[in-house]
């Protein structure tokens, strides 16, 4: 029902033989005024039809900054000063070396490369043993108990710290099932920041620092869930572990194995100051070949009808790799991109060209990817947004 009528549109649009409409009367009154010959009233009588027409020129196409796909910060705080709690239920394997992690990481070359860029730091830490063993199932609420039953009790103060903010992170046991069936979480409650660590069928000491290790500099970057965080961010939406997934720096990473420092296993985490130097943002992580193209940082936006080239940075150390167009979610069947070529070489911007159809419905927002060959490193999605207004 819909393209008829848009096929009429289009035509009248498209053809300046089209009769003018007839509250366009402007013009022709005007040439009938003045003394200019009827070919100079016909020109004007063209301009007015397209300037007040429905397939208006418009502003001119607005494209954004280009670059790296990076997680915009919320309007919400990270913690530069945080003070970390741990607390270990009688039941956790190796306790001593998560006291030894929590000791070890304010200074750890791990947070300097997974915080670096967020402003986020831990000033000290403390330890403290919880004298039971882990329930067997538990709840985000009783982490917030337990550590109000442990103050009533003496077994750690209110505040174990005089400075900075306190993150409390609960470590249970590996026959502990939370509710949600994570293997940890941080979470906010009220003004208090805190979390859990509870890595079931125990997959070792080691697992136990990656789970607790990611908790805290998740806890760090988006303590209540309204920092750094790519929930609410479109241009995540197809980066695995991001977008409508979880969403946080090393949900975005957790593809990718530990890495051992000092005899600690430390997951890897999104790097906005990686993504910015053109490098793979999961840091840390062995060096590998790497290459990406940068996209528009928001939305490109067209009028019905424009198009716009639009050049984008191929960025890395590949000597070059392949690309390919997919749509994604929220397509539009009226606006397109194509590319002009997919190969992709460092040095040698790729030309997108973002179209919008004369019958694109205003406020239609459409999203494509630029997928890079699975060889060219990780995420290797530019997501290509824009809106026609
Ligand atoms: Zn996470």
């Amino acid at each position: 029902m819909r393209r008829p009528t848009l096929g009429f549109l289009l035509v009248a649009a498209c053809s300046g033989a089209q009769p003018d409409p007839v509250e366009d009367a402007g013009p022709l009154d005007s040439g009938a005024r003045d003394a200019g010959s009827p070919r100079d009233a016909g020109s004007a009588r063209d301009a007015g039809a397209r300037d007040s027409g429905t397939f208006d020129a418009g502003a001119p196409p607005f494209v954004p900054p280009l670059g790296p796909l990076t997680i915009k910060k919320g309007a919400g705080s990270v913690l530069s000063d945080a003070w970390l709690v741990t607390l270990s239920h009688s039941d956790v394997p190796a306790d001593a070396r998560i006291a030894e992690l929590g000791d070890y990481l304010p200074d750890s070359g791990w947070l300097r490369a997974v915080g670096d860029g967020y402003g986020v730091g831990i000033i000290g830490h403390t330890h403290y043993a919880i004298p039971r063993a882990s329930p067997s199932m538990f709840t985000n609420l009783s982490v917030s108990t337990l550590i109000d039953e442990g103050i009533d009790a003496g077994w750690w103060p209110a505040r174990p710290s005089d400075a900075g903010t306190l993150v409390w992170l609960a470590v249970y046991g590996p026959n502990a099932l939370p509710e949600n069936h994570f293997s940890g979480e941080h979470f906010a409650n009220g003004a208090r920041v805190l979390g859990w660590v509870a890595p079931r069928a125990d997959g070792g000491a080691g697992w136990y620092q990656t789970v607790l290790a990611h908790e805290v500099i998740e806890a760090l970057t988006d303590p209540r869930f309204n920092a750094y965080f790519t929930t609410s961010d479109p241009l995540f939406n197809y980066v695995p572990g991001g977008g409508n997934l979880s969403g946080e720096v090393a949900d975005l990473c957790q593809r990718f194995p530990a890495a051992e420092e000092r005899g600690f296993w430390l997951p890897p985490s999104w790097s906005n100051r990686a993504a910015e130097a053109g490098r793979r943002p999961c840091v840390p992580l062995a060096p590998a070949q790497y290459g990406t193209l940068w996209g528009p940082t928001a939305a490109v936006v067209l009028s019905p009808g424009q198009s716009v080239d639009v050049a984008l940075p191929a960025v890395g150390d590949l000597a070059s790799w392949d690309v390919q167009l997919a749509p994604a979610g929220n397509q539009s069947d009226f606006t397109d991109v194509t590319l002009r070529s997919t190969r992709a070489t460092p040095g040698t911007p790729l030309v997108a060209t973002f179209r919008a159809h004369f019958f694109a419905a205003p406020g239609s927002v459409a999203d494509f990817l630029l997928v890079s060959a699975a060889d060219s490193g990780y995420p290797g999605v530019t997501p290509l947004r824009f809106t026609v207004r």
